[in-house]
């Protein structure tokens, strides 16, 4: 495993285990963690050098925390960071999220915490909840030994919160698909510019450069690495990246991971210009970019599977783009009858509520709307 020195004090692995997308019992919305499952999960990062352990309030609709701080119990305190993070949607009460945490976690702190999710229309609402003095203060009691925030707005809105407090480090969503095609890029130089370690979140963009179309394959730099591994090694090579965390949901990924972790990551010019050249092509192919972070799940008054169902809408629009005739490719929503009707596109309200807690600010209530009329 490979280490950085954060703060001139603590040595952090390259790799972080994300907790947000367990081994589940039951696949679905409320599907229970598989316990056994996390456990040799964490074991295996453990044994192999892993100290950073990155959850949240909301994920796993709360069993996140509980599942992962069992897992880390039988390792001293001292072994492992943990980063968990305030979700103000949630609940506003910042005071009783953060006990709650900690007795969720059997904690008695936390390493990284973090404001969660902020974007432009969500910073308002955690500068205004008055949140940010209280962590401020935890910080200097050592309830909490870091500060910062994980973000999902625009290169603009992230100037100013830098501008505005001492942070101690962001977390961003950073794979070399947002890079050449999204504000990754910016991002990040906004962060290095302003001297601040930065955590990467969805270095694979939630599963979509671990699994690239066909026509792909043959622009992988080499065969010798997997899509996965290729797009790991592209943001642990960037200087000023602390912890790269990855969602890993089995053993044979976390493994993959770790192997991936250890290795020299400069890639050159010519691996770079492949890379771009698969972000292109991705571009042209993918109608929505969904992360599959589930973030809009919970807000969704019809309960909805959003991402099963965008998967679905993607798999009819490369089915369209690649016959040219989009009446021709509907059958591959027909799967989506299979459904019970209040499960179904059709049910959705148009609400909004899902766009507002969308990392990507995606037009969710469109595509459910032309889903509707594609399978009426
Ligand atoms: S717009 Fe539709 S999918 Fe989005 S939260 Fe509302 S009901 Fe759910
Ligand atoms: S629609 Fe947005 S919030 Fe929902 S899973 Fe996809 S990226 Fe996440």
């Amino acid at each position: 495993m490979r280490y950085e020195t954060y703060n001139e004090t603590i040595k952090l692995s390259k790799l972080g285990l994300g907790a947000m997308r367990l081994p589940q019992t039951v696949l679905g919305l409320a599907g229970p963690i598989d316990e056994p499952k996390a456990q040799e999960i964490v074991d295996c990062c453990m044994e192999h050098g892993v100290n950073y352990y990155d959850t949240a309030y909301i994920y796993h609709g709360g069993k996140s925390e509980v599942v992962l701080g069992r897992a880390l119990s039988k390792y001293p305190r001292e072994s492992f960071c943990i980063a968990d993070k305030f979700n103000v949607q949630a609940n506003p009460d910042y005071k009783a999220q953060f006990a709650e945490q900690l007795a969720r976690l059997q904690m008695e702190y936390i390493d990284f915490y973090l404001l969660h999710g902020v974007t432009d229309l969500t910073a308002a609402d955690y500068e205004n909840c008055g949140c940010i003095p209280y962590f401020e203060e935890q910080k200097r009691t050592g309830k909490i030994k870091y500060f910062g925030f994980s973000f999902h707005g625009t290169p603009d809105c992230l100037q100013k919160l830098l501008e505005k407090y001492p942070w101690d480090f962001v977390q961003i969503q950073l794979n070399y698909y947002d890079w050449y095609q999204g504000t990754a890029k910016q991002q990040y130089e906004i962060l290095k510019e302003h001297g601040i370690p930065v955590m990467v979140m969805e270095p694979i963009h939630g599963g979509m450069l671990a699994n690239l179309p066909e026509e792909c394959l043959p622009l992988l730099p080499s065969a010798e690495f997997s899509p996965a591994a290729w797009a790991l090694r592209f943001v642990m090579n960037l200087p000023g990246v602390a912890v790269v965390l990855s969602g890993m949901s089995d053993l044979q990924q976390t493994k993959e991971n770790i192997n991936t972790a250890g290795l020299e990551h400069k890639l050159n010019d010519e691996e770079l210009s492949c890379l771009e050249k698969i972000s292109e092509i991705l571009r042209k192919k993918i109608a929505v970019p969904c992360t599959g972070c589930r973030y809009c799940c919970d807000n969704c008054p019809q309960s909805l599977d959003i991402p099963s169902l965008l998967s679905a809408y993607n798999d009819y629009r490369d089915e369209a783009a690649a016959l040219g005739n989009a009446e021709l490719a509907v059958w591959r929503l027909l799967r989506l009858k299979a459904l019970p009707e209040e499960k179904q596109p059709g049910a959705c309200v148009g609400c909004g509520n899902c766009t507002a807690h969308c990392p990507q600010a995606l037009a969710i209530p469109t595509y459910m709307k032309e889903m509707a009329a594609l399978l009426g």
